[in-house]
């Protein structure tokens, strides 16, 4: 079997990787990434010199590069790499429509003309747009995507429904809630607090901190995809979250606390504009239908993960050094 992985360098791209060739050691793993400054192939050490694996750097919107590699045989796309950031999207739109909505389409266009067996379009619950006090996303809810990010997200789901309707191609759509834990970009709510956080530096956190979330360990997510490949009914889409909603204050303050340092360190910073009250996913469809369950709560997953950010500061380190600090330093200031 062989899988091609976009965006594999990518936060969780590269867990998906790694949780891949250990789960199913007899498949072939090519990943293609185009090395945004997202993409980070230290990500992906622990894998490099096995058999099973490739890199191949390129752009998913390139269509000559997206041909050869497709040419030379693929079985499953699983399509991880986007522009991710919501942040950055209200700065850039652009480069997320490129990237999102073309670049799907010309994956789409490949996977058919070489007829791979299944399509996995990795998608989010941004999608849905924003709940209320009371409700969950299912599959049912329409798409009223609030962001740039989402919108284009949307796009590219639409294109990848289109496909299969039209074309018959084999596809399947998974919308995950917010993923955490190793070699998340520290641009992210958790590592930007945990990292922070350690320098004693100010914790911005948007409007009044109320902001809900689902909260899903990667490993769970790299489960319930690997499930999809194998069990999704082609043309379904599939919810994927862990019944962990929490607020973002509750979210900071229990990195706070797990490093034990003060709350005065909150900094309340102007609120994100369009910026989504609530998200809940009702993870029942992949439950009942494929047996999905996660391993981790959220209290044994938090603690994983500042334990991972603490044993490899190095890691986050040298990404902070690069052109992430630019950008941090326009959307949060040097303090
Ligand atoms: P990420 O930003 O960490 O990684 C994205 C990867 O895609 C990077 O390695 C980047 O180099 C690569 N990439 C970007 N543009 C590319 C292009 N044009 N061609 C080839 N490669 C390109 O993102 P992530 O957090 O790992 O998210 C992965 C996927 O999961 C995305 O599609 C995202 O929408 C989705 N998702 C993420 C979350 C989350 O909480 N992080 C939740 C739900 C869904």
């Amino acid at each position: 079997m062989k899988l091609l992985v976009t965006g594999g360098a990518g936060f969780i791209g590269s867990n998906f990787v790694i949780y891949m060739l250990q789960q199913h050691p007899d498949y072939q793993i090519v990943n293609v990434d185009a090395l945004t400054y997202a993409g980070n192939l230290e990500n992906l050490k622990s894998v490099e010199g096995n058999p099973n694996y490739t890199f191949a750097k390129a752009d998913i919107t390139d269509v000559e590069a997206m041909d050869t590699l497709f040419s030379q045989g693929v079985d499953i796309v699983v399509n991880f790499a986007a522009e991710s950031h919501v942040d950055r999207s209200i700065l850039e739109p652009d480069v997320f429509v490129k990237t999102n909505v073309l670049g799907t389409q010309v994956l789409l266009d490949a996977a058919k003309k070489y007829s791979v067996t299944k399509f996995v379009q990795v998608s989010t619950d941004e999608v849905y747009g924003t709940l209320g006090a009371t409700g969950l996303f299912t599959e049912e809810t329409p798409l009223t995507p609030n962001s740039p990010y989402s919108a284009s997200k949307a796009g590219g789901d639409l294109l990848v429904r289109a496909y299969h309707e039209t074309f018959g191609l084999p596809v399947n759509i998974t919308r995950c809630s917010n993923n955490y834990g190793p070699y998340q970009f520290p641009e992210k709510l958790i590592p930007l607090m945990i990292s922070r956080a350690l320098a004693d530096q100010a914790l911005p956190v948007y409007g009044d901190g109320m902001n809900i979330r689902d909260w899903l360990y990667v490993e769970d997510h790299c489960s319930a995809i690997d499930l999809v490949i194998h069990e999704g009914v082609n043309g379904e889409v599939y919810n994927i979250g862990g019944n962990n909603e929490r607020t973002n204050v509750h979210i900071v303050n229990t990195v706070l606390q797990e490093l034990g340092k003060p709350d005065s360190l909150i900094t309340y910073v102007q609120d994100r504009p369009g910026h989504d009250r609530r998200y809940g996913i009702d993870p029942t469809k992949i439950t009942n239908e494929l047996g999905w369950k996660p391993k981790h709560t959220f209290e044994t997953g938090i603690k994983e993960t500042i334990q991972w950010y603490l044993n490899n500061k190095e890691w986050w380190a040298r990404i902070q050094s690069g052109e992430y600090q630019k950008f941090a330093e326009l959307q949060y200031g040097s303090r």
